[in-house]
């Protein structure tokens, strides 16, 4: 099994009726690189920004972290999606102190720190832009509730490019900006956000915690992390269906995307990009490239029209696909 897994690292991701996707990788850092080589990564569809920021007592340089994008860019093949810092709930940093709050997951995090904290955000999208000329760099904003702090955070971003323009600094003309879907409220309007976003990423790890209203990290409610409940099927195909209205695509960067029983569900949906830990990917491909398109887009049909518990989805993935969770 091993063995042939190996093979399809320079694979299509395609099922057996042509539909391609692409299989991408989640990194924290530019030394996360080679093992994504090795694993068949068709790019990155999550940079999770933070580490940098966790790396020292102090705030990265605009220097050091232009170096650590310019080597991503420079060296990973395909998309790379930058996601701007996303601090705050769990992740606590000495040199950017958020006020305590009775539920930090409900707080100040991720785009409602940077507003707070603009110049920290400004220094990261400049060494963003000025990095943006090494590859196909992608810049996705977590957190996002309303289209009004995605205009804001795009704002900023148009703002700092015009800076560095103005200053003789080249920056790509071909960044796309999206957002993550991991709040409900965007998932709900995702029509609209369609319409000012040049893409989306679920992150189904907060969307199902705050769909649910379970602590991701506790123990005792984990019954409610149900990625496969038909409300969260939902929520991850309006959101597949109203980027795919307005001409853009839509990627899943929740653990989520690497797992086997969602293979045929997200195929189904139609989610045109996968992205996962390294380690899943081989695995996730060759599922994908067993599976048939039509076939599955009637799995996740029945799962998102007929049926109302997880279990149930789960099981009917089961039946029709033989593959085991
Ligand atoms: C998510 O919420 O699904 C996600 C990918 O982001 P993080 O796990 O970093 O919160
Ligand atoms: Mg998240």
């Amino acid at each position: 099994y091993k063995a042939e897994l190996k093979t399809l690292k320079t694979a299509e991701s395609v099922s057996t009726d042509g539909h391609k996707v692409l299989l991408v990788a989640n990194i924290g850092s530019p030394n996360d690189i080679e093992a994504i080589k090795q694993n068949g990564a068709e790019g990155v569809g999550l940079f999770r920004t933070e580490f940098l920021y966790m790396e020292s007592d102090e705030l990265p340089t605009e220097d050091s972290q232009y170096e650590a994008y310019k080597t991503v860019l420079e060296n990973v093949n395909g998309p790379v999606v930058v996601r701007t810092m996303d601090i705050g709930g769990d992740k606590k940093l000495k040199a950017l102190p958020v006020p305590e709050e009775m539920n930090p997951f409900l707080g100040v995090r991720a785009i409602r720190l940077c507003f707070q904290r603009e110049e920290v955000f400004r220094t990261q999208l400049r060494a963003l832009l000025r990095a943006s000329v090494y590859g196909d760099l992608k810049i996705m904003f977590p957190m996002i509730a309303t289209v009004e702090e995605f205009k804001k955070a795009k704002g900023i971003l148009l703002d700092e490019k015009a800076k560095l323009v103005a200053e003789g600094v080249k920056v790509s003309d071909s960044i796309e900006v999206g957002i993550m879907i991991e709040i409900p409220a965007a998932a709900v309007l995702a029509d609209q956000f369609a319409k000012v976003v040049d893409f989306f990423s679920i992150g189904t790890n907060d969307l199902i915690q705050y769909t649910f209203a379970a602590d991701r990290m506790s123990s005792t409610i984990n019954y409610l992390y149900q990625p496969f409940n038909p409300s969260i099927l939902r929520l991850v195909k309006n959101t597949i269906d109203a980027s795919h209205r307005e001409g853009k695509w839509t990627g899943m960067c929740g653990e989520m995307a690497g797992e086997a029983l969602a293979a045929p569900l997200l195929l189904g949906l139609g989610l045109d990009e996968f992205s996962m830990s390294a380690t899943s990917i081989l695995a996730q491909r060759k599922r994908i490239r067993e599976l048939s398109y039509e076939e599955s887009k009637k799995v996740a049909e029945k799962a998102t029209t007929e049926l109302s518990t997880m279990e149930e989805v789960v099981e009917l993935v089961k039946a029709e696909t033989g593959i085991e969770g």
